[in-house]
């Protein structure tokens, strides 16, 4: 099949019509990056926030002008709301202007009834970020709270599958998306807003526009926390959204050998940049109990997470060892908190769950006053 190319998206886009000036305006001339990788498309529209609610429609023929080109096999489409200047917030720090091409929406208005939002973040892949999220989140749950879970790892949306949930979310009036939801928790993931094989290839500004949506286009209800599974690394998309979302804080996980520890700290200092106050560190993976003779053996060495915690003068959350149990319930789409409450290891989620809560319930009334800092790289 021929291959899509970027003109042939551009033309497609060029004959699709907004409303905009003083008659219609090609759909093409508010697009600001086009990305096709093998039939995969992606691209912003960017609009006001005003326009943001009447552009649904253009938005979705602008996405299937597209797909109707030979040789697409996934487009995506996503809607960037700038607010009016006059509304932006005042740059606070070193009077540097925002990054370009960043708009400057408080993202806590799209949220107003969402207490703390707290990320789960690593430096590099395969760590257990999305096992720990999960479980967090479950654990926050059973403390009687009222919880959300936002899936927004971009290179491997997990969540779903852990927590059990399928298929596309449900959408009342086409505008407002209903959360899914499995034990109580509810989830959205940035799984759902692109095809599971998609590969992509995501700028901040991408990322952000697509966690806008998941933010302002979901029926979150009123939550007392919401975590937030970031992408691994600390590459662009990671550091526009610790510095766009209004994050109450952050928990970096990591396994206990030198390398990830590596990374885990570049992932602290990358959150201090932005003044996003880490909450602490857990070490994942940090021993190996046999479940055969209960012989524990240091897989990946052990207490190296405890140990970089203290030089860095982060906490430590606590560790969760390396356990059959624990991966064989994420694969089955019930999470250790949620399939065994009276496991050591659920019992250890919760510990963390008090303490991250207690953290994040303080920092939390005073996030609404801290401007996102922007930082020029
Ligand atoms: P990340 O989000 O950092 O990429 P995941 O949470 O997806 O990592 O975990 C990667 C794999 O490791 C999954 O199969 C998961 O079930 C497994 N895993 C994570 N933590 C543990 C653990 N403590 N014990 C056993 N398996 C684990």
């Amino acid at each position: 099949m021929a291959k899509v190319t970027e003109e042939q998206v551009r033309d497609a886009l060029s004959e699709v019509t907004a409303p905009g000036g003083n008659g219609n305006l090609a759909v093409l001339e508010l697009v600001s990056g086009v990305v096709v990788r093998d039939g995969n498309v992606g691209f912003t529209i960017e609009v006001t926030s005003k326009q943001a609610q009447t552009f649904e429609p253009v938005r979705k023929a602008a996405e299937e002008a597209v797909a109707a080109l030979p040789g697409v096999i996934s487009v995506t489409a996503v809607l960037t709301a700038e607010r009016p200047r006059q509304q932006q917030r005042p740059q606070q720090e070193h009077g540097q202007g925002p990054a370009q091409g960043q708009p400057q929406t408080s993202l806590k208005e799209l949220v107003p009834n969402v207490g703390a939002i707290v990320a789960v973040a690593s430096g590099k892949g395969g760590v257990g970020k999305s096992t720990i999220a999960i479980n967090l989140a479950l654990a926050l749950l059973s403390k009687g709270l009222k919880v959300g879970l936002l899936d927004a790892d971009i290179y491997g949306p997990s969540i779903p599958k852990m927590l059990g949930v399928h298929g596309r979310p449900d959408s009342e009036d086409g505008n407002i998306l209903e959360p899914k939801e499995n034990y109580g928790l509810k989830c959205m993931s940035i799984g759902f807003l692109v095809a599971e094989d998609t590969p992509m290839i995501w700028r901040g500004p991408m990322v952000m526009s697509a966690i806008e949506q998941l933010l302002r286009d979901v029926n979150w209800g009123e939550l007392d926390i919401l975590v937030v599974d970031l992408p691994p690394g600390t590459g662009d998309a990671q550091l526009t959204i610790a510095q766009r979302v209004p994050l109450t804080g952050a928990l970096i996980v990591s396994t206990p050998q030198d390398i990830a520890l590596l990374d885990a700290r570049k992932s602290l200092n990358m959150f201090r940049k932005v003044e996003v106050p880490v909450l602490g560190i857990i070490e994942n993976m940090s021993y190996f109990a046999c479940p055969h003779c209960g012989e524990r053996t240091d897989i990946f060495s052990h207490g190296g997470a405890k140990a970089t915690a203290a030089e860095m003068g982060a906490d430590f959350l606590g560790e969760i060892p390396l356990d059959m149990d624990i991966r064989e319930a994420g694969d089955a789409g019930k999470p250790i908190t949620a399939a065994d409450s009276d496991s050591p290891h659920s019992k250890a989620f919760l510990a963390i769950a008090d303490e991250v809560w207690e953290k994040a319930r303080v920092l939390s009334e005073g996030t609404e006053a801290r401007a996102p800092k922007i930082i020029v790289q």
